[in-house]
């Protein structure tokens, strides 16, 4: 038994100050403060001055996945080691179905990837790489036996995941029929391979032009299409993951309007960075921020639109599209000819501290930080009540966040097994403090006391976040 003393808790609904007592592996009782049960023979956690939030849930990473010749960095276990370090104790990762491949046979890769690794609990989504017979009936499959109930498609990667329209509306119309979610990788991925073989016929090599051959405009025609199409399959759950364009947000912000089942996350990536200072950094160091979607002008209004489209719900959840790549050897590849830079930045570690950043700034209210980073994740992906909340009966993965300590970014000191951070001197007002999974404290005074195979493989429902 564990009280966890003085703090201030914080749910989607706002801030209480209240203790919690944790017995075992979950959250027995949320007591008025000096309400719980007097000192005994239990442990005691002093929160005084903190907040005490859900552990977060990271509802989009990439452990050692295969990208264009070489596998992302972190494996499950420095991965989720890295996300318990910044208060995320549950991950869902995307286990892969390449094109040609039977969909179980990617699952039971990705299992064996994760299982006896974590540090942490997790889950998986599934990338459909192709859609036949034999996929769409796997869906099923894996929606009633597997514990997973979202599956991600790819408008974008001509030859590697890319599905047509005709692919994605008959998986939408699956998903219609089980219950699971579609989540869209929303860009145009014809048109920008037209626009990648231009630039570099013209020499255009540079990490810049991989932001310039994906203009915003591929993204919000995309989103669209993909919003057109789950209504022609009669209101699908539709997700787009990592939206990035203030033109994206407006699709996704008009289907909202209409009340259609519509979501879509954001990253921090496209909260802070732009195509201009980070990906258009001198030389090849703008490697480090090539990711797709790609970081957006800073002239355009897109990071105050996704502030705002946070504030308004009509980005609901932020995820970190965790996919890092070292610079050495791995974004190395793409010297002389940017289409060739492995996708992807590693933030596991610091969605929330740099989400808590919204809220010293002004931009999110504190329940709202904890809405996006913990408490949506887990209602939109089928895992709430178990994760998001800290209510009796969920799971005790707790966070004690520190508001008067302070985060310096770094990778000196990040745990992400990266050779650069994309976060370089980022200062964040706030720390986290002490992180408990499943009643487990693996985080607390600077140290880490977690171990891997702590984290299981957790079956999610159906989403109950849909309107
Ligand atoms: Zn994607
Ligand atoms: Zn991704």
């Amino acid at each position: 038994m564990i009280l966890i003393k003085g703090g201030t808790v914080i749910g989607p609904t706002g801030a209480i100050p209240a203790d919690v007592l944790v017995v075992g592996e979950q959250v027995s009782a949320v007591f008025a403060p000096g309400q719980g049960p007097a000192e005994g023979d239990f442990e005691t956690i002093d929160a005084t001055g903190k907040y005490v939030i859900p552990g977060a849930v990271d509802a989009h990473t990439h452990m050692e996945l295969p990208f264009g010749g070489t596998f992302a960095s972190d494996t499950f276990d420095t991965g989720t080691r890295a996300a318990a370090w910044g208060g995320t104790t549950t991950i869902i990762d995307f286990a892969v179905q390449r094109t040609g491949e039977v969909v179980q046979d990617g699952l039971a890769a990705w299992h064996g990837k994760a299982d006896g690794n974590c540090h942490v609990d997790y889950a998986f989504h599934m990338i459909l790489g192709g859609v036949d017979d034999e996929s769409l009936k796997a869906m099923d499959t894996l929606v009633t036996d597997e514990g997973i109930t979202s599956f991600k498609l790819f408008m974008a990667y001509p030859g590697v995941f890319y599905s047509d329209d005709g692919q994605i509306l008959r998986a939408m119309q699956k998903a219609r029929d089980n219950g699971a979610m579609i989540m869209m990788h929303a860009e145009n991925g014809p048109a920008i391979d037209v626009l990648v073989k231009q630039a570099l016929e013209r020499g255009e090599t540079d990490p810049i032009h991989h932001g310039l051959t994906r203009p915003e405009a591929l993204e919000a025609e995309a989103t669209s299409r993909a919003i057109w199409l789950a209504g022609v399959a009669a209101d699908c759950p539709l997700y787009i993951v990592h939206l990035s364009a203030s033109k994206a947000l407006e699709q996704v912000a008009a289907a909202r309007d209409l009340g259609r089942n519509v979501f879509a996350e954001t990253c921090p990536q496209y909260l802070y960075l732009t195509l201009e200072d980070q990906l258009g950094a001198p030389g090849f160091e703008g490697a480090k921020w090539v990711c797709s979607t790609p970081l957006r002008s800073k002239h355009g209004t897109h990071r105050a639109d996704l502030w705002q489209g946070l504030r308004t719900n009509d980005l609901s959840v932020v995820s970190t599209d965790h996919c890092p790549f070292c610079f050495k050897d791995q974004k190395e590849l793409g010297v002389g000819d940017f289409s060739k830079i492995p996708n992807g930045i590693g933030s596991v570690e610091h969605r929330v501290d740099l989400l808590y950043q919204g809220v010293v700034d002004g931009k999110l209210s504190l329940a709202r930080w904890v809405e996006t980073i913990a408490t949506t994740p887990a209602r939109m992906f089928g895992l709430y009540p178990r994760k998001g909340i800290i209510a009796p009966g969920s799971d005790a993965d707790i966070v004690l966040y520190d508001p008067a300590a302070r985060t310096r970014i770094g990778v000196e000191t990040h745990h992400m097994n990266m050779d650069h951070s994309a976060w370089e001197g980022y200062e964040i007002a706030g720390k986290v403090d002490t992180v408990m999974s499943r009643g487990r404290v693996i985080v607390s005074g600077g140290a880490y006391h977690g171990a891997k195979g702590h984290g299981q493989f957790v079956r999610r429902g159906l989403s109950d976040y849909l309107i």
